[in-house]
């Protein structure tokens, strides 16, 4: 599963750490990151973090992460 991140429309709230912990970090500014490839605005994820992934894309308040239809 791709994730893609957009993060010009992070607002920073911190839900996605809780609904994905191993998946998302923050900047400095608490716009969102990928924990394993920062810079990346795009990330492969491994099937163990699928629900995790689905989590914070149905649930980011601003749709900044992005999980393109197969
Ligand atoms: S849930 Fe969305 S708006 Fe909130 S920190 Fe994560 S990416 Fe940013």
């Amino acid at each position: 599963m791709i994730v893609n991140l957009l993060p010009e429309k992070c607002i920073a709230c911190g839900l996605c750490q809780v609904l994905a912990p191993d998946l998302f970090d923050y900047t400095d500014d608490g716009i969102v990151i990928f924990t394993e490839a920062p810079a990346q605005h795009q990330l492969t994820i491994s099937e163990a973090l699928k629900a995790q992934a689905m989590a914070a894309y149905k649930q980011c308040p601003t749709r900044a992460i992005v999980i393109p239809k197969p």
